[in-house]
């Protein structure tokens, strides 16, 4: 994996950061993406020494635009990570269309506005890595989460479908999905909630960010070209798919 060049989305937090830094440690270049949270992509850079980019992923262009950027910087992309997302939680009958579109947008649109600036030039080099963060809740489905489900599930079909096309291609396309991970995200659902979630898992614990990067440098290195299409789990034990 040594001296590829990765792309990280939503890579200055939580699990993303995770990921940029164990690309980094096997050698990669990395560029690492977010979306507006200034602060926190800062802090990251001056600890990792890894280059931020700012854009919202659910934006065609801006996708285009910025990866065109990061690539005039390091080069051609081979490694693609599309882990940024959002969750906007509510039960279905009380959902808006509005928290609909946005997780859809953020977290399923974006997969194919990345994936699209970088696919044909891996095709054409013959070489290409791309790893997509779905979710425990995208495979056997959450109450409160209709569209951050179907988003992630979405996100599943879309890794089987694109890895027989890239296949004869040496572009493998493969999914991480973690249970629950301590990161903001799931900081956000309060104490209450969480020692209910905890309740379900029967490692007994919340997973680590590092614990998912990990899986992602394994479906990232050169060896890994066998494995493609593939949905790994990493979820402590809470479903097995
Ligand atoms: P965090 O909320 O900690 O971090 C999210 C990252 O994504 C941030 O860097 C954020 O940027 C970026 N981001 C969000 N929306 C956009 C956007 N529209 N454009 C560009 N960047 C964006 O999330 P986690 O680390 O917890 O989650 C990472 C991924 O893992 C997500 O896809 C999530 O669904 C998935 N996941 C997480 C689980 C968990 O338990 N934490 C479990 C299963 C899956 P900024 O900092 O600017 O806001």
């Amino acid at each position: 994996m040594a001296n590829k060049k990765a792309i990280v989305t939503g890579g200055t937090r939580g699990i993303g950061k995770a990921i940029a830094v164990a690309l980094k440690a096997k050698g990669c270049a990395v560029a690492a993406t977010y979306a507006g949270n200034d602060d926190a992509a800062k802090r990251f850079k001056e600890e990792t020494g890894v280059a931020i980019f700012k854009w919202d992923v659910g934006d065609y262009a801006a996708c285009k635009a910025g990866v065109a950027e990061i690539e005039k910087m390091q080069g051609p992309t081979d490694i693609l990570v599309n882990n940024a997302g959002i969750t906007r939680d509510g039960f279905f009958h009380k959902m808006t269309a509005e928290q609909w579109r946005e997780v859809i947008r953020a977290d399923l649109d974006s997969v194919f506005n990345m994936t699209h600036q970088v696919y044909p030039g891996m095709r054409d080099r013959g070489y290409g890595r791309i790893i997509n963060i779905t979710s425990v809740n995208g495979q056997k489905g959450q109450a409160g989460q209709t569209n951050y489900s179907a988003a992630k599930a979405g996100m599943i079909g879309f890794t089987r479908a694109l890895a027989q096309e890239g296949a004869m291609k040496g572009v493998t396309v493969n999914a991480v999905a973690p249970g629950y991970i301590e990161t903001d995200m799931v900081a956000a659902v309060g104490e209450a909630v969480m020692q209910k979630i905890v309740a379900q898992i029967p490692v007994g614990r919340l997973g680590r960010a590092e614990e998912i990067a990990r899986c992602v440098a394994f479906l990232a290195d050169d060896a890994a070209g066998f494995i493609t299409g593939a949905v790994l789990s990493a979820n402590g034990g809470q479903y097995s798919a």
